[in-house]
């Protein structure tokens, strides 16, 4: 119907609680999922959406969904995400973040599909020449992962005059945190993010959390970045697409929450939430990592009437640790 909507990567960490989002605002959704790196499971019990598991760039499998149904509109989730295998791997990256976009951009241009919402990524500003970043940033990316969105952005660019595609584009700060419901949360394997490595170490799971520098220009040493609660991020994602579907007019957004934490400052918060020890241990810097990373999302408040729910550090870890501590899968 015009009411259903194309999610890839529906079954990753921020595809499943888009696809939630989407649900409670009345959409029927499709998720596509090649099941990678993402969970049958908690879509299965949790949500109503088709699981259609298969490759973004199988046009067989396109052709059936965009046939069998009406598509409104894709989101489109499904990427690699891993920074540092970017660039020991990056034939992985272009391939699938880069070939595999375009497929389905061909595939939607067939069968008449012209709205599009797309993960970006603040990795596509590459070093930041002054913060808050905001959309007009320069965008000098320093990885393959970053530098493969840009690809795609700028296609994006392209297709909209030449073809009609209107689109949505989200750069993410980072996302963090889980469905306060506690039906999805974030499970990489393997992990490597802050916020989940931390409660490992807070769960006894790993020994310690190693800390990535602590000799930064910031106030503790520590590196500075802007995390965003995945909720809110799913909530952004239903408000771009309603108003795509709208307006018809191609945007671009940051989404992050406009402050920034340490990771001192994460750990702190995640001793107090969690009530147990975490044991540090001080590293050398992680390569391109910069100091301080902190976003401007006005442009999303403004134009897409966005507020976060959940803008302090304090729900985004506690939300981590409930779904960590309760999860079934
Ligand atoms: N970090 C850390 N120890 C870890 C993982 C990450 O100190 O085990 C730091 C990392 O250097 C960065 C911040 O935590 O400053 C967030 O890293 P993450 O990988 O979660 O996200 P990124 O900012 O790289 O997208």
């Amino acid at each position: 119907s015009d009411r259903t909507i194309l999610v890839t990567g529906g079954a990753g960490y921020i595809g499943a609680h888009a696809v939630k989002a989407l649900e409670e605002r009345g959409f029927q959704v499709i998720i596509l999922d090649n099941l990678v790196y993402g969970h049958r499971e908690p879509i299965e019990a949790h949500l109503k959406a088709k699981l259609v598991v298969g490759d973004i760039s199988d046009r067989h499998v396109l052709d059936q969904i965009f046939t069998g149904t009406k598509i409104a509109a894709v989101m489109h989730f499904a990427a690699y995400a891993y920074v540092g295998e970017s660039v020991t791997d990056p034939a992985k990256y272009y391939q699938n973040n880069v070939v595999g976009t375009i497929a389905l951009l061909d595939v939607m241009r067939q069968h008449g599909v012209t709205n599009f919402v797309f993960s970006s990524t603040c990795a596509t500003y590459g070093n930041p020449q002054q913060i808050p970043i905001d959309e007009n940033h320069p965008q000098n990316p320093i990885n393959p992962y970053g530098a493969g969105k840009l690809v795609i952005e700028r296609v994006l660019k392209d297709y909209d005059p030449a073809y009609g595609l209107k689109s949505v584009i989200f750069r993410y700060f980072n996302a963090a945190g889980a469905d306060p419901d506690r039906l999805f949360g974030e499970d990489h394997n393997p992990e490597t993010h802050l916020i989940p490595l931390i409660l490992q170490a807070a769960a006894g799971k790993r020994a310690a959390i190693s800390v990535f520098g602590t000799d930064y220009d910031t106030p503790d040493g520590t590196c500075i970045r802007d995390y965003i609660h995945v909720t809110d991020l799913a909530q952004a994602h239903v408000l771009g697409l309603e108003y795509l579907l709208k307006h018809q007019d191609s945007q671009i957004f940051n989404l992050g929450n406009g402050n920034g934490f340490s990771v001192k400052e994460v750990i702190d918060t995640a001793k107090q939430v969690t009530g147990k020890e975490i044991p540090v241990e001080e590293c050398p810097r992680r390569s391109g990592d910069p100091a301080v990373l902190i976003g401007s999302s006005d442009k999303a408040r403004q134009i897409l009437g966005w507020k976060p729910k959940y803008a302090d550090l304090n729900a985004i870890v506690q939300h981590a640790w409930e779904w960590h501590q309760y999860r079934h899968f």
